[in-house]
C-alpha cells in the first residue's frame, strides 16, 4: 500500500522577505529600520508614545505597497499547491508576500501589518491607511483604542496551539530565515525533534538553533527555497 505524503510544516521569518527589499532587523545590531525594537515594538514603548509607535506601523504597512513577492515565496505557494500532502506555513513576518504569491491558510503567529484591532471592542479588522491615536474604532466608535495587530515583544503569539499541534503530527520541519532568537517559534524545531521529524533550516548564515536542525541549505532563500521545492516536487 501506498505510504500517506509526509505533512511539512515551514516557519518562515524576515530572511525570506530580504530579498523582496524589507528589511531584517537582526542583520543590523538589533535595529528594525533605524528603531532600536523597544521603541517601537512593545506595549511599553505604546504606553509612553502611542503615535510615534503608530508611525512606524504606519511607514511599514505603507512600505508594503512598493514591494513583491520572490521566488522563495512562490516557490512555497507551488509547494502547497502541487505538493499530495498537507503543506502548513507558519510565519512571524507581519507583510503580506506569502498571500500575494499564492499561498493560502497562512498562519501569522506574530500578526499582520494590514490589520488592526480596537483595545475597547476586541474587534480585529482589515486597515489600508493610516492609523492614528485619534482614529475612531468604525466599530464601537471609542477613540484611543485601536493599535496594529502586531504581537508586540511581551506578548503571546497567535495560534500558538494549532502551530504546535501541526508540528508535531508533522513529518518534516523547515525553518526559512529566521535567527532563532525569538521564543516560543525558535523552540518548535525541539517540539518538532521530539516528535520524531525530520528538520531543516534555510538561511544565509549560522543561528542560535542551527545545531538542532538535521540537515542545512545555506544561501538565499529566492535560490535555495526554489532549488528544495523544485527537489521534492520534480524528481
Ligand atoms: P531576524 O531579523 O531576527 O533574522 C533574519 C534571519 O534571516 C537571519 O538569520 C538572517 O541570516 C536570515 N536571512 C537574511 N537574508 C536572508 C535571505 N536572503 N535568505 C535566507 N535567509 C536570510 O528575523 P526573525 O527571526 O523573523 O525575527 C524577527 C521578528 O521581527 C519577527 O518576529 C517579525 O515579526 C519581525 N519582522 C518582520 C519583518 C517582515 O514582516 N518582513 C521584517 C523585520 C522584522
Amino acid at each position: 500500500m501506498q505510504q500517506p505524503a509526509t505533512s511539512i510544516v515551514i516557519l518562515t521569518g524576515a530572511g525570506i522577505s530580504a530579498e523582496s527589499g524589507l528589511p531584517t532587523f537582526r542583520d543590523k545590531d538589533g535595529l528594525w529600520e533605524g528603531h532600536r525594537v523597544e521603541d517601537v515594538a512593545c506595549p511599553e514603548a505604546f504606553a509612553r508614545d502611542p503615535e510615534r509607535v503608530q508611525r512606524f506601523y504606519n511607514l511599514r504597512r505603507a512600505a508594503l505597497a512598493t514591494v513583491e513577492p520572490n521566488a522563495a515565496h512562490h516557490a512555497l505557494a507551488r509547494l502547497q499547491q502541487a505538493w499530495p500532502g498537507r503543506v502548513t506555513l507558519v510565519t512571524q513576518n507581519v507583510d503580506d508576500l506569502h498571500e500575494r504569491a499564492g499561498s493560502t491558510g497562512v498562519i501569522h503567529m506574530h500578526g499582520e501589518l494590514r490589520k488592526v484591532r480596537c483595545g475597547h471592542c476586541g474587534q480585529r479588522m482589515e486597515w489600508l491607511d493610516e492609523l492614528h491615536t485619534s482614529t475612531l474604532c468604525p466599530v464601537c466608535g471609542r477613540g484611543r483604542g485601536l493599535r496594529p495587530d502586531i504581537v508586540w515583544f511581551g506578548e503571546m503569539p497567535l495560534q500558538l496551539e494549532v502551530i504546535e499541534d501541526a508540528v508535531e503530527a508533522s513529518g518534516l520541519f523547515v525553518a526559512i530565515g529566521t535567527s532563532g532568537q525569538v521564543y516560543p517559534a525558535a523552540g518548535l524545531v525541539q517540539v518538532a525533534r521530539s516528535a520524531g521529524a525530520a528538520t531543516l533550516e534555510i538561511n544565509t548564515a549560522q543561528t542560535a538553533v542551527s545545531g538542532c536542525f538535521d540537515s542545512h541549505r545555506v544561501g538565499p532563500a529566492s535560490v535555495e527555497v526554489r532549488r528544495w521545492v523544485a527537489g521534492l516536487l520534480d524528481r
